[in-house]
């Protein structure tokens, strides 16, 4: 088997037990990472410093020193919106392009001391607003598995990595969305973990109250190892996929929602394994559904208006911006001024609050929600222009985010060859059970 085919598990064992020497790891990510130059999956390549950090492990393992690490030696990507000491940070914006942190965001030193090695920073949307990665200043991401296609965003080179095998772990941010949908679009596994689970100081959010750091994996073994290790939380038992007596919910709404033939194929095909498993399906209503993408768009396009003054104020240069950024102050400006204030932005609010309700109302009975991640696989390039896309994009995902529940997308089943994701939102914490359904789905179609 090729290094670049391990996963991240089996690559730190292989690397503990001394069968691969971390530099051997390394340079073959960096190899891959060259050659898929043309997808344009990272703004960095932290190729020497990775070479002397996989040094480093070496030395270590010799000196018996180490060995106990989750992620000895595993290549892992971090999308640009999070710092890294003395390695650029660019939120893919021309108004970052020389900023260079002084310190690590609090994730990626939990990588370190896990042992993990920081290969790059991967392309984003322009400080991650966006479904495609076609608003990066650096260009857009083009997918692995077709290149005339987008990747999904905002963490579109995070996934699209991952999906490449230029590294076997990535971390992304979600907000709205911005790791589930790339995964889906990607073939990868996308997890954004319950709102707060894991410290999010270090990376330069705007939307406080949603972003959430991500992870981008391919396998979902994978994922609750790289959890374990950003989230802190040990003990958490393996998952074995096995998903019998459990309850899962399907919202009638998520039947009404528009979706291609292939996505509502895959979805009635998703709910059927998990049956033949052993899981109770059963359907419930989120009467509130509809409402969650433009109660998001308010919501976040209000505190991004709001945390951007910070970022202003030590980078005037605004014209350096791109227009989705503009757009997006613009309205967060206009919901929150005069009148609108009460007529969107409240409204919004009652919104959450309500959707917050309903999702846990039916998590009360449910284990966990079964729903697509994206009502399309992933869109030519140059298709996001057009709003009625867009919306389509991430309709499934925003109501999860105001909810603050964890949510991980998997690969089940291909349209015209590409990729769909199905969702499990679980309730909160409960990131391992989510990750075992999930197991379940993958280990049914391998
Ligand atoms: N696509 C969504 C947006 O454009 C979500 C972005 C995100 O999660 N950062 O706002």
């Amino acid at each position: 088997m090729k290094i670049t085919d391990y996963t991240a598990a089996s690559l730190s064992a292989a690397i503990t037990s001394g069968e691969i020497t971390p530099t051997a790891a390394v340079s073959a990510y960096l190899e891959k990472i060259r050659e898929d130059r043309q997808l344009n999956d990272f703004i960095t390549v932290c190729a020497d410093q990775a070479l002397q950090d996989a040094e480093k492990v070496e030395q270590d393992l010799k000196d018996s020193k180490r060995t106990d690490k989750k992620l000895l030696g595993v290549p892992v990507a971090v999308k640009d919106n999070i710092c890294t000491a003395g390695v650029k940070t660019t939120c893919a914006s021309r108004l970052l392009s020389d900023f260079v942190p002084d310190s690590d965001a609090e994730v990626v030193a939990r990588l370190k001391r896990a042992g993990a090695i920081i290969i790059g920073k991967t392309n984003m949307d322009e400080f991650a607003f966006g479904s495609a990665n076609e608003y990066s200043a650096f260009g857009c991401v083009r997918n692995a598995l077709d290149i005339d296609r987008v990747a999904g965003g905002s963490s579109g080179g995070s996934a699209n990595a991952v999906a490449a095998g230029e590294v076997p772990l990535a971390l992304g941010t979600d907000t709205g969305g911005s790791v589930r949908q790339p995964a889906a679009f990607c073939g990868v596994v996308g997890l954004k973990p319950t709102y707060g689970a894991i410290d999010r100081r270090g990376v330069i959010g705007l939307c406080p109250s949603m972003e959430q750091v991500g992870q981008l994996s391919k396998t979902c073994d994978d994922a609750l190892l790289l959890f374990s290790v950003v989230s802190g939380r040990d003990g958490l038992r393996d998952i074995d996929g096995n998903v019998r007596g459990i309850t899962v919910g399907v919202a009638k709404e998520f039947f009404q929602a528009e979706k291609s033939d292939g996505v509502r194929q895959a979805f009635d095909n998703a709910i059927r394994t998990l049956k033949s498993l052993g899981v109770n399906v059963v359907e419930v209503s989120i009467p509130s559904f509809f409402a969650g993408l433009p109660a998001y768009h308010v919501l976040s396009s209000a505190e991004a208006v709001h945390s951007f003054k910070k970022v202003v104020a030590a980078y005037p240069h605004t014209e350096l911006l791109g227009d989705e950024v503009k757009r997006r102050m613009l309205t967060g400006a206009v919901v929150t001024d005069g009148e609108n204030y009460d007529k969107l932005y409240i409204n919004a609010a009652k919104v959450r609050t309500v959707i917050t309700a309903e999702y846990d109302n039916v998590l009360s009975v449910c284990d966990a929600l079964l729903c697509p991640t994206t009502a399309t696989v992933a869109t030519p390039i140059g298709g996001i222009t057009d709003p009625q896309q867009e919306h389509m994009c991430d309709s499934y995902l925003a109501p999860v985010s105001l909810a603050g529940l964890p949510a991980v997308s998997v690969p089940f089943g291909k349209e015209n060859g590409l990729p769909i994701g199905v969702q499990i939102i679980g309730k909160r914490n409960a990131e391992r059970d989510i990750l075992n359904i999930g197991k379940s789905l993958m280990n049914a179609v391998k």
